[in-house]
């Protein structure tokens, strides 16, 4: 059985008291709902981690998880963060190769197999994000951008590595735009990701990899969208800012 997750993506969004208020407003609500089969994560920017992880506490199904790690073990490199570190606290997850670091920190598919074989070796699970921009889109080619993009970067690891990935298929133009992918493009694009990933670790593997999708995702739309067959979940940017939202969401299997 695959894993359901949902994880919230705060961006370099909230204060140190918006981000406490969000974290307490969360567990609560958490703790009256009976979601036990959905894996939930946090992954406020750095400054929040601690803090939010002490919120956490034992809530059941609750993790927490980075925007980010360096490709690096340790060492001189100012201003980076290693998986290590994460893994120090009680980090769970790690979000790499989201299309706003790709974009704006130039993140090539080579950083991004260096970043995630340092949070597998730190045992922190990599939420891996693949998707293609509008005009590709528009030129029918999305399905060999976004496979290419997964060939590039996650085809050398080992079967037992990629069976420790999470996979968030994110097309560009839904994120942060209000415009989601319709259910089935979603469901067209995760099916192509599960063969591609089946054809070089094997269908039973890739029948095992929870694959998220990403953008746009809201209360009104998730309960259609996670109901096809090879949607796990969701990773949620503006809608995990509000903590009625985001629990919606997480109860929208
Ligand atoms: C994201 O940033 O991963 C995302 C999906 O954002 P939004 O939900 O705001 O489109």
């Amino acid at each position: 059985m695959r894993k359901k997750i949902v994880a919230g993506n705060w961006k370099m969004n909230l204060n140190f008291d918006e981000g406490q208020k969000l974290t307490s407003e969360i567990v609560n609500m958490l703790k009256d709902e009976n979601v036990k089969d959905v894996s939930v994560v946090l992954n406020p920017p750095f400054p929040h981690l601690y803090p939010v992880k002490k919120l956490i506490g034992d809530t059941p199904n609750l993790y927490l998880g980075s925007q980010n790690c360096s490709d690096k073990a340790s060492g001189a490199y100012t201003g980076e963060t290693s998986a290590g570190m994460l893994a120090s606290f009680g980090a769970k997850f790690v979000i790499l190769g989201h299309s706003e670091r790709r974009e704006y920190f130039k993140e090539s598919n080579e950083l991004l197999t260096a970043k995630t074989k340092q949070a597998l070796e730190n045992g922190l699970t990599p939420i891996f994000c693949c998707g293609e921009p509008l005009e590709i889109r528009e030129a029918g080619t999305h399905e060999a951008y976004v496979t290419q993009q997964l060939t590039e970067s996650l085809f050398g690891f080992s079967p037992e590595e990629m069976s420790k990935i999470v996979i968030a298929y994110e097309p560009i133009w839904a994120i942060g735009t209000g415009k989601t992918a319709s259910s089935e493009q979603a469901q067209e694009m995760h099916a192509a990701i599960r063969k591609h990933l089946g054809s070089k670790f094997g269908q039973e593997l890739a029948n095992n990899i929870s694959i998220l999708y990403g953008g746009s995702c809201n209360p009104s739309n998730a309960q259609e969208i996670f109901s096809k067959p090879d949607v796990d979940g969701g990773l949620i940017g503006g809608a995990s800012l509000k903590s009625r939202d985001f629990v919606e969401i997480v109860k929208s299997f």
